[in-house]
């Protein structure tokens, strides 16, 4: 668990900024101890943010933010797009497990932006590729084809109903941000 007690979104937000002021500083890891992994089944789990984010290999979600076991609730699919399981899993982090952050994090340099700026894909990798084009479609700024991906999934995660009443009852908040493979900075929105 965390070293710090997260019991508001204001504490969440500011867990994730400070972790990755770390992760940048190569300061602190995550806790992945052995008597954190004893300790957590009996505890359960409760992860203070929900990370929605890409699978490329250079984006390991728990190192940005410096977190260890217990911490993250982390959903990741190539691009960050959100399906139905996705946004299940988004759900379950934040209804069952009371996660008081959705931090949607996408990346400079993401393949599956650029596979989709081309249209080339095939097999499933098209079905990913189908969820990005509509919303990039007539920009050509690799940028700002990121950034656009990355509200997208933010406005799939609101076409939940639970999502988007917790976020109005002031349960949950629902941020992005972008991170920089290069630097290991996270520029939040
Ligand atoms: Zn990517």
């Amino acid at each position: 668990m965390s070293e710090i007690t997260i019991n508001t979104i204001e504490d969440a937000c500011r867990a994730l900024v400070q972790g990755n002021k770390c992760y940048v500083n190569a300061q602190k890891k995550g806790n992945i101890s052995q008597i954190i992994k004893s300790q957590i089944p009996e505890e359960g789990q409760k992860p203070y943010a929900v990370v929605v984010t890409c699978s490329d290999s250079r984006v390991p979600a728990e190192y940005i933010f410096s977190a260890g076991i217990g911490e993250l609730f982390v959903i990741r699919t190539a691009g960050h797009v959100i399906g139905d399981f996705e946004l299940g899993s988004i759900e379950y982090g934040v209804k069952y497990l009371g996660a008081k952050v959705v931090c949607v994090l996408g990346h400079n340099h993401c393949g599956a932006v650029k596979a989709a700026m081309g249209n080339h894909g095939k097999g499933y990798v098209q079905k990913i590729l189908n969820e990005i084009i509509p919303v990039i479609t007539g920009e050509k700024d690799v940028e700002k084809c990121e950034k656009l991906n990355i509200e997208n999934s933010v406005s799939r995660i609101m076409e939940s109903d639970m999502i988007k009443n917790l976020t109005a009852e002031g349960y949950v908040k629902i941020i992005s941000g972008k991170y920089d493979i290069e630097t290991g900075i996270v520029e939040f929105y």
